[in-house]
């Protein structure tokens, strides 16, 4: 489903016609702010600054807020994707050392991986250039291909993160040992929404959109996205920037 493509038309004395990215935007801004909102309160009441909560309701409560961050992710998620198919996405270049990103991405996911019996590995072996890139869209690309890695892992998981200079371009890629891609869905991999059957499972909180805008941010970026995977052995995904 392209959403640039589909238009409503809004029944008021204008007749105005939208197309659903325009509509799924609007809708998504204003959804910003009430769950914001909604966040801010359930925060008072978790940190007891209006009363003692027993355990119960601080379980009760704590599981609201996973699931108020988990609508932030998401409404972030489609305005990003409208803004793709709006032509939309803006980055912000700026001189990056690309190494630093990945080990801050790994930095933070490390007590995920542990709590999921996963291990990340990362080694450079050559001095990176510095690159003109945004900074936070390419981090959230490395975040969601290592979380993938972590998600997607089998019994016990195996990340490895390489960082490479090769001619005009740095390639980074993240290795794992997980469930890998079946070979009929490979076409499907970066379109919106596509989800395993048995990624679904692993990893409920998943939106399937992921993939979809890393691709579109390192297609904006000048680079390239691939991976190769073997169902059961594992997926290597890999993208490319260029140095200049
Ligand atoms: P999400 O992880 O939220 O589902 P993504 O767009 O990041 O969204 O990934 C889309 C789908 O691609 C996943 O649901 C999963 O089926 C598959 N996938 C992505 N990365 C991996 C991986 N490392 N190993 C196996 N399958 C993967």
């Amino acid at each position: 489903m392209d959403f640039s493509t589909i238009r409503f038309k809004i029944v008021n004395k204008h007749q105005s016609e939208y197309k659903l990215a325009e509509v799924i935007s609007i809708i998504s801004h204003q959804l910003k702010t009430p769950i914001s909102v909604i966040k801010g309160y359930l925060e008072v009441l978790a940190s007891k600054d209006l009363g003692e909560i027993n355990p119960k309701q601080k379980e009760y409560l704590n599981f609201a807020l996973a699931n108020v961050d988990r609508m932030i992710l998401l409404v972030k998620d489609f305005l990003e994707i409208s803004r793709i198919e709006e032509n939309q996405l803006k980055l912000k270049k700026e001189p990056t050392d690309l190494e630093k990103i990945v080990q801050e991405v790994i930095d933070e996911l490390s007590p995920v991986a542990s709590a999921k019996n996963c291990e990340i590995h990362f080694q450079t072996r050559t001095q990176l250039p510095v690159l003109n890139i945004d900074r936070l869209k390419i981090k959230q690309v490395i975040s969601n291909l290592i979380s993938n890695a972590i998600d997607y892992k089998k019994t016990r998981g195996e990340v490895e993160i390489s960082l490479k200079k090769q001619g005009e371009e740095t390639i980074f890629c993240c290795q794992d040992n997980g469930i890998g891609i079946p070979d009929d869905e490979k076409a499907k991999i970066f379109t919106k929404f596509y989800r395993n059957d048995n990624a679904m499972i692993m990893a409920p909180g998943g939106s399937g959109v992921g993939l979809f805008i890393s691709k579109a941010i390192i297609d904006a970026s000048r680079g390239k996205i691939w991976f190769e995977s073997q169902k059961d052995r594992g997926s290597t995904f890999c993208f490319s920037l260029p140095i200049s």
